[in-house]
């Protein structure tokens, strides 16, 4: 039974690895079933990676190109190439060649058993830093606690998903959107593959700690209010003490008089107050950044051009020929 594939890829200045990526994926694809389309999503690249895949699309018109305005990051370009993508199923992958694509066969076959999302599990991380695997390690167990969505662990964005799936995952249109928490949160049977993760064919990561950092503060805001919770429940407990230790102060002084050393506990106290409130103050604002980026219902992104695609969205522009 022939099964319809799309391979759906963001690439972000990949210049140097998007020709390797098209011949290893599309061998095996080959292997598998000659109907399938690997759909390039360009994140705004500033090197030839458009004019690469243009290029291959002439050669092979399976390959296809959503070319998006700018940059909007991978976490959208990924979801631009899930709305343009029409396969029976969907394999989600990076460019870079750290997801083997001899694992799809692995995946479909999962598929066929009656699983809807089929992820890879990375069982090592070859060229990866003792400090990135250790950070690695913490997000997930902080994400997990605080969050009620569950998302595997050591679970990146290489899987291969159902039909239905990607149809749930289109209703989701939120701008901060944490991808592995939204494939987590549209359920349906899912099940996870190991595999190695192998280092960067070609090219340099996109990633640094910083971005790191701002990617775990995302997951865990767009998928959990227990840090709202956490600052309730610090102010309430703080405010309890403080109000007990008022109490004893006024009646102290009403009792014994004014006693006036007492700036290193006045200092203390202010420190430590002024110190919560900037905290939650900070943490409110992580969200309310949030409702403020939502509330503008902006599309999630804009397309320039299309390659082998209908340009059947308003979010498609194209620049008419000359
Ligand atoms: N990527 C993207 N837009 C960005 C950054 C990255 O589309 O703004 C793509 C990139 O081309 C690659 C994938 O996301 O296909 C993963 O990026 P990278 O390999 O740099 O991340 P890492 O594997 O180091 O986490
Ligand atoms: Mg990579």
């Amino acid at each position: 039974m022939s099964v319809f594939i799309s391979v759906v890829v963001a690439a972000y200045n990949e210049e140097a690895v998007i020709e390797q990526f098209y011949e290893r994926t599309a061998r095996v694809l080959e292997s598998i079933s000659p109907d399938y389309e690997i759909l390039v999503v360009n994140d705004g690249s500033r090197d030839s990676t458009a004019a690469k895949v243009r290029a291959l699309h002439q050669k092979d018109a399976r390959v296809k190109l959503v070319d998006l305005s700018r940059n909007f990051g991978k976490e959208i370009a990924m979801s631009a190439g899930l709305d343009f993508a029409s396969g029976e199923v969907v394999v989600v992958t990076d460019a870079d060649l750290q997801d083997p694509p001899e694992l799809i066969t692995e995946m479909l076959a999962k598929w066929r058993e009656g699983y809807d999302t089929v992820y890879a599990t990375r069982t090592l991380r070859e060229g990866e830093t003792a400090l990135k695997k250790l950070t690695a390690g913490l997000f997930y167990r902080i994400m997990n606690q605080f969050s009620r969505t569950q998302i595997p662990e050591d679970t990146g964005d290489f899987r291969l998903m159902s039909r239905r799936t990607v149809q749930a995952l289109r209703l989701l249109r939120e701008e901060n959107r944490f991808m592995k928490g939204v494939f987590t949160w549209v359920g349906f049977n899912q099940v996870g593959i190991p595999y190695e993760r192998a280092p960067r064919a070609a090219g340099e990561t996109k990633w640094n700690y910083w971005r790191l950092l701002n990617f775990a503060i995302e997951g865990i805001t767009s998928f959990s209010y227990v840090p709202l919770q956490i600052s309730t429940y610090v102010g309430v407990i703080t405010a309890i003490f403080a109000f007990l230790y008022a109490g004893f102060l006024i009646i102290r002084t009403l009792l014994f008089g004014i006693d006036v050393p007492g700036y290193a506990s006045l200092m203390v106290a202010i420190l430590f107050f002024s110190g919560c409130q900037l905290t939650f103050l900070g943490i409110i604002g992580e969200y309310l950044g949030r409702m403020f980026e939502e509330i503008k219902r902006r599309p999630l992104y804009l397309v320039q051009e299309v390659l082998g695609l209908e340009p059947n969205s308003p979010q498609v522009l194209l620049r008419p020929k000359p």
